[in-house]
């Protein structure tokens, strides 16, 4: 009887994951990404944030919390927002975590990164 090599439930499938570990496992997968945000006085800083959706996507999201007056998120109180690259992870939380502890010299050398590897899929 093979088990998943997880959670040791019964899968139909050999060597593998269960359906639902495979879900967890997979969900874990996206990006990490980098934005420069300028705050109300004018100081830049970098944003860390992790995505499963396409980075386009969730950046525009920041950019509409930005235009709103309203809007009660880190970004959207700021004045501007600028991605700056973005890097793809396994476990997109853990590196979120990871990252966030780094320096912003560390951050921003870690988005040029995530920047060139844009160019290169183009
Ligand atoms: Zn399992």
């Amino acid at each position: 009887m093979a088990s998943c090599i997880k959670c040791r439930s019964y899968t139909k499938y050999h060597n593998g994951m269960c359906f639902s570990c495979y879900n967890k496992n997979n969900s874990k997968k996206g990006k990490v990404y980098f934005g420069e945000t300028t705050r109300n006085d004018g100081t830049k800083k970098i944003y860390t944030g992790q995505t499963r959706r396409s980075v386009f996507e969730r950046v525009s999201e920041h950019l509409k919390a930005v235009k709103s007056p309203n809007s009660k998120t880190y970004t959207g109180r700021g004045t501007k927002f600028k991605l700056l690259g973005s890097i793809f992870s396994t476990n997109r939380f853990k590196a979120e975590k990871t990252i966030k502890k780094m320096s912003s010299q560390k951050k921003k050398s870690l988005a040029v990164i995530g920047a060139i590897n844009y160019k290169k899929k183009r």
